[in-house]
């Protein structure tokens, strides 16, 4: 009986042996797919090289998107989603004549103002956007646009991307970096991050780009996206951050 107990014993210590041992590789694996979910090429002289050649090649980018007032620049930055710069600014060349003011906005007619932007797409969500964010503007915020993230993530139809832009462009703040579809192909080609969500993205981009550069980043990588470093053939031919990129679908 008391062998037989010991064998027991015995036996479930072997087992639990067997199942710590059965763990350790896993342990491994996970604490391997936590480095490489931090990048690997973050190491700080490879990102100081990543923005002096960011420097060289856009040395005073800035936002497209036609605008004279941070009012202005909220309306087009919404109005960009799913758009191309090009043609918001086509749009609101008029529709800043017609709709001058915050005022001009809220208390639009809404069929009006979706045939008026319609050229943008996704008119119907982008006016109650629109004119949301104009109301809470005039109501909330004394007809001005506000200047902090938290508040101007209030806004219908604004998030962090939208305040970025605006706190960046239009105030010089730097908030945190501006992730849009160039951004994060972008930061995925140039290893600075392995994640595909853009609040992880802007995460990790933050924990290695000075916050000075912050404001003047993310205009770079935007124009380099849309000039060179496009989404089905990126021209690495004519690409000076070649020598740096290792990208798995690099041209050359
Ligand atoms: S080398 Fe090619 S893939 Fe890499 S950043 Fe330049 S254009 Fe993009």
């Amino acid at each position: 009986m008391k062998k037989q107990k010991t064998k027991s014993k015995r036996s479930k210590t072997g087992a639990a042996k067997r199942k710590t041992a059965a763990r350790k590789p896993a342990a491994r694996v996970s604490n391997k797919r936590a480095v490489q979910a931090s990048a690997a090429g973050t190491n700080p002289a490879r990102v100081r090289a990543i923005l002096q050649k960011l420097d060289e090649a856009y040395p005073e980018v800035t936002c497209a998107l036609d605008h004279e007032n941070p009012f202005q620049l909220l309306i087009s930055t919404i109005l960009s989603a799913q758009c191309t710069d090009v043609r918001v600014n086509q749009v609101t060349k008029t529709l800043y004549v017609k709709y001058p003011t915050p005022k001009d906005f809220a208390y639009a007619d809404p069929s009006e103002l979706e045939q008026d932007i319609r050229p943008t797409g996704f008119f119907r969500n982008k006016t109650k956007s629109i004119m949301g964010a104009g109301k809470k503007i005039l109501e909330e915020f004394k007809g001005e646009v506000p200047r902090t993230m938290e508040q101007l993530l209030t806004l219908p139809g604004v998030a962090r991307k939208t305040a970025n832009v605006v706190l960046g462009t239009a105030f010089g703040i730097a908030s945190g970096v501006v992730v849009d579809t160039h951004v994060i192909r972008l930061s995925g080609r140039l290893d600075l991050s392995r994640n595909t969500d853009p609040k992880k993205i802007e995460q990790d981009l933050v924990k290695v780009i000075p916050q000075e550069k912050w404001i003047l980043f993310s205009h770079q990588l935007i124009w380099h996206g849309r000039k060179v470093c496009q989404a089905r053939k990126p021209r690495c031919i004519e690409c000076n951050l070649e020598r740096l990129c290792y990208a798995k679908d690099k041209t050359v």
